[in-house]
């Protein structure tokens, strides 16, 4: 970047070579396979937890002791996921982390979901994160999700992602009826509570007279073919999330559309990192949290213990001691790249975006220094060593960045898992590709921008 006047990074297209942007196009096809196919933080683990084992990567808890080379991962409930490639440097030098995470923007199921209103059933839902309601309507929907009965036995649902699948939807008023709700704000047009889920119109044929005989008819098929009885959602995490495939956007292809780019975009790059590091100089990890949408609280988000938790177990296993001591050694000396979306420069809605501190798509992964809204509030800010290092590494590399701030100042925010990094005293700095229509349905990433992203990781956790 030092020979251009000032700083004004160009579209990644142009700058890389026509392999380069064949591979760009390859790694998108598999992450599309894989955002199509692992809609939820428990399908991410799961598939997160296959790739790393056909790589040779160890349960942590089976491992007698660790040493240089060792490849090993830890899952916390299902829902989170920590993957280690032991490197040659000791541990006390601190380990590059890569921090993302799995969870994104859905409709979850109330407690006691089912119910009918003239002769339709629904499951009533409770929205989970940032989202747009309106653009929750009349999109077909899927259910992801497990039912544990209260014997412990667990039932895995996944319905509407296959073709021969009914889908689910729900419904929006007519524009012919729209007169008083087009008149709304935005907000209101669609409440939370509207967001309820049309799953049964074929009532029950029997002789009584009982009302409720959609809702009975749908009880009676949901306890024959898949064993759940009407109290069994009440120990239930289920998920409707749009049933959507991911797909190329544009003549050219250079986008892709997806459900959930926020953040599984950044989980795949990071776990086809540490999948590809190799004998790394300090210790290469991936960690995949949970629940970042809400605040990254509860037992699997980044908020708890977790990390720290397994990051002990590591230092018993390496140094055949344990002291808090080299635990706080070990976190305070590790550097990290929160990897996490950034909001892509949208033209149509350019009043909002800061033309000269926005990311555009297409110019490669997002360094974005602090994030927080009213004056940084909730931020936590890489220092300027810290950017230098990272900007030199890839200005070495020739792997494509720019910068990013979220918006115009004081027109909104966000935060990321950064500042939970950050509590560990060590370096942080958000980067990841730029999205447009961030938290909708169904997003837009830069093919380019994820494949600049993957390559700052791979290079972060092998330098
Ligand atoms: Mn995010
Ligand atoms: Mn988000």
């Amino acid at each position: 970047m030092s020979e251009k006047k000032g700083f004004n990074p160009k579209n990644a297209w142009l700058e890389m070579e026509e392999d380069e942007q064949q591979e760009a196009f390859n790694l998108s096809e598999e992450y599309a396979k894989f955002i199509t196919e692992n809609k939820t933080e428990r399908e991410v683990t799961s598939r997160a937890v296959e790739m790393l084992e056909k790589e040779g990567f160890e349960k942590l808890e089976e491992m007698d002791d660790l040493k240089q080379g060792d490849k090993i991962y830890s899952v916390n409930r299902e829902r989170e996921v920590l993957a280690l490639v032991v490197g040659k440097e000791p541990l006390t030098s601190g380990m590059r982390l890569l921090g993302s995470h799995i969870d994104s923007p859905r409709l979850d199921l109330k407690p006691n979901p089912l119910n009918e209103k003239s002769e339709l059933a629904f499951l009533e839902s409770h929205y989970y994160g940032g989202i747009k309601k309106y653009q929750w309507v009349t999109i077909p929907l899927a259910l992801h999700g497990v039912l544990v009965k209260d014997d412990g036995t667990r039932i895995e649902v996944n319905i509407g992602e296959n073709k021969e699948d009914p889908v689910f939807y729900i419904t929006d008023l007519l524009i012919h009826l729209s007169r008083d709700q087009m008149k709304k704000k935005m907000s209101e047009g669609i409440t939370g509570e509207k967001l309820n889920v049309v799953v049964g119109s074929i009532p029950l044929q029997d002789d009584n007279d009982e009302n409720e005989k959609v809702k009975a008819a749908v009880l009676d098929l949901l306890s024959e073919k898949y064993n759940i009885e009407g109290e069994d959602f009440v120990s239930a995490d289920l998920e409707v999330v749009p049933a959507f495939e991911a797909r190329d956007v544009g003549f050219d292809r250079g986008l892709l559309a997806a459900y959930g780019h926020d953040d599984r975009v950044c989980s795949y790059a990071a776990l086809k990192a540490v999948l590809e590091a190799e004998r790394p100089r300090y210790s290469a990890a991936a960690l995949l949290v949970d629940k970042e949408e809400i605040g990254s609280m509860g037992s699997t988000g980044m908020k708890s213990r977790f990390f720290e938790n397994q990051v002990a177990e590591i230092i018993d296993k390496y140094y055949d001691e344990y002291s808090d001591l080299l635990l706080r050694k070990v976190l305070r000396n590790t550097e990290a790249i929160s990897g996490d979306v950034n909001a892509g420069y949208d033209p149509d809605f350019s009043g909002q975006y800061s033309e000269t501190n926005s990311a555009y798509l297409g110019k490669g992964i997002v360094l974005t220094k602090y994030t927080g809204a009213r004056g940084k509030s909730g931020a936590s800010e890489a220092s300027a060593e810290f950017m230098g290092k990272i900007r030199g590494l890839l200005n070495e590399n020739g792997v494509l960045w720019q910068i990013g701030e979220i918006g115009k100042v004081d027109k909104g925010g966000g935060g990321t898992i950064a500042q939970f990094l950050a509590n560990y005293s060590m370096d942080v700095v958000d980067a990841g590709p730029p999205l447009l229509s961030m938290h909708a349905p169904y997003e837009l990433v830069s093919k380019i921008d994820l494949y600049n992203t993957y390559l700052a990781y791979l290079l972060f956790l092998e330098n």
